[in-house]
């Protein structure tokens, strides 16, 4: 299946993220959350790329492998490259072709301390314009609706954007936000901006505290005030901050699909609790 396709079928297209467990023994407990995501028949499912590569690279396409062979469904596998030559590269694409899949999410990945930066690729864009070349792959792209927190400026972010999708990219996933007016007029911008591929909305359901500090830093995230409200009333109650996260996350998505967006991209954190608590939320949504 042609991800950039599902978007011509359906609207919302709902896609979940999750990552290859470190661990071994988590590789088999991930068939939990794989188990409560496939309840929702998602139209596909996301698997990150270790940061830097970092050595979680065969997990990732392993991982996809078990996602499309056991549960039917199509994976969108991450690749980053910012510390990947041609070389290693053509490799993973060697592993994907072997296994079947076809969908990837071109990075440049965000530079890790621990891992040498090689010369090859500096941006996604170069990552995009090279798998084409490899061949019959589908490619996505990441953007950002707060803007990527090393851009010049908004307007550079935009324009390299549209480079990325004139390298190749036909569909775009976003970074997470809390505040669906920030994705509209993000989105507004992009059409400007003469993009006209599918944009899904990322959707981070918040589970506790130390999480949310973690997001805002890595990638500058917003914090609307009803949002600061909520954490200034439950932020010490951990089973109540679980609670109004979902309920947060779940009332973002109604507004996104009532709003009319190509699809809706939620990021699991592996965890099948959370999975579960916002497919029942959206069951009868989409
Ligand atoms: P790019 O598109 O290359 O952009 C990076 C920066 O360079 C931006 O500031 C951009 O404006 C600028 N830029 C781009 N092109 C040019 C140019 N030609 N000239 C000058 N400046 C330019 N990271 C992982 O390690 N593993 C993952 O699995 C992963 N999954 C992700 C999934 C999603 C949905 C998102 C939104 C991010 C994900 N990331 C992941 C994080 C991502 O790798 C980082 O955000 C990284 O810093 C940027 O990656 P990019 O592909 O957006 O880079």
């Amino acid at each position: 299946m042609i991800i950039k396709n599902l978007f011509k079928e359906k609207k919302p297209v709902i896609s979940f993220e999750i990552f290859p467990p470190k661990k071994e023994a988590e590789l088999e407990n991930i068939d939990e959350t794989l188990r409560t995501l496939a309840r929702l028949h998602p139209d596909f499912i996301s698997v990150t790329f270790g940061a830097g590569g970092s050595g979680a690279n065969n997990k990732t396409v392993e991982l996809a492998k078990k996602i499309k062979e056991n549960y039917g469904i199509e994976p969108l596998v991450h690749l980053t490259c910012i510390s990947h030559s041609k070389e290693e590269i053509k490799k993973i694409l060697g592993q994907m072709e072997e296994a079947k899949l076809k969908n990837v999410l071109a990075l440049r990945g965000d530079v890790n301390p621990n891992v040498p930066i090689k010369d090859d690729f500096k941006y996604a864009s170069e990552l995009v314009s090279f798998i084409k070349e490899q061949g019959d792959f589908h490619v996505s792209g990441a953007c950002y609706p707060e803007v990527h927190l090393e851009a010049e400026s908004e307007v550079s972010d935009l324009r390299n954007l549209r480079k990325k999708v004139d390298a190749g990219a036909e569909h775009l996933v976003s970074q997470l936000f809390f505040d669906n007016d920030v994705f509209y007029d993000f989105l507004t911008k992009v059409r400007i901006a003469g993009i006209d591929t599918p944009v899904e909305a990322g959707i981070m359901p918040v589970t506790n505290k130390a999480q949310i500090k973690r997001m805002v830093t890595m990638c500058g995230a917003s914090l609307p005030d009803k949002f600061e409200r909520i954490m200034e009333k439950y932020g010490e109650n951990k089973e109540a901050l679980f609670d109004a996260g979902m309920v947060y996350a779940i009332n973002q998505i109604v507004e996104l699909i009532s709003y009319g967006v190509d699809g809706i991209h939620i990021f699991t954190m592996n965890n099948p609790v959370v999975a579960g608590r916002i497919c029942d939320g959206i069951k009868n949504l989409i």
